[in-house]
């Protein structure tokens, strides 16, 4: 089992190399597979308290091994922001609660973000998904306990920032992340294979689990 994908929508490849995006209408376990379970905020309707109960217990199967991706997006005007950080704190809660990391989607929110993290007293790590920022902002999220994950745009001079031991790498809606991984590889100067066994190796730690 290796999971070296750990964040992806439609995961053609192998099953149980990457944590598929499931939502509250489409959880359809395989076996060997590994998921993530939230409500997107580009899709929260008034019917999110029932979906929260949905994905409650969801998230309580063990091929379930990240909650989310949830979190706040100014981009889109979806739910006003006050309603998005509100069901993002319920991801939060139930991440804590049944101690799975949270991946986290964030557009023009990081300062949101940070707050949340500092009033709720979040013990988990969470991972901000296709992280494009730069070197600073990276370093700021780092400091507070979140991770980032990488993915087909990405900023060139934070992939040769971060430490090999801290990279994590996800296809999210692309179609192959091997496609990602040729090009991280090369851009940092390392063979892509070895790269992903690092990445797989990190993926684990921060899952704090051996499969
Ligand atoms: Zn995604």
């Amino acid at each position: 089992m290796s999971i070296y994908d750990i964040h992806s929508h439609y995961h053609p490849g192998r099953v149980g190399t990457a944590i598929t995006q499931l939502t509250a209408d489409t959880f359809e376990i395989e076996p060997g597979g590994y998921y993530s379970v939230g409500l997107h905020p580009w899709y929260i309707t008034d019917n999110w308290r029932v979906e929260m109960a949905t994905l409650s217990v969801m998230a309580l199967h063990p091929q379930v091994a990240m909650i989310g991706e949830a979190g706040m997006d100014k981009k889109v005007n979806a739910a006003p922001l006050e309603l998005q950080m509100e069901v993002f704190r319920e991801h939060v809660r139930l991440s804590e609660l049944v101690r799975k990391p949270l991946i986290v989607h964030c557009v023009k929110a990081v300062d949101e973000l940070l707050a949340i993290r500092r009033e709720m007293k979040v013990a988990m790590p969470w991972v901000l998904h296709g992280f494009r920022g730069g070197v600073e902002q990276w370093r700021q999220l780092s400091r507070a306990g979140i991770r980032v994950s990488i993915g087909e745009h990405y900023d060139e001079a934070l992939i040769r920032e971060i430490p090999l031991t801290e990279l994590l790498i996800e296809s999210d809606e692309a179609i192959c992340v091997n496609d990602i991984y040729e090009r991280v590889a090369a851009d940092i100067n390392v063979d892509a294979q070895e790269l992903r066994n690092q990445v797989w190796h990190n993926i684990y730690q921060l899952l704090n689990v051996s499969f």
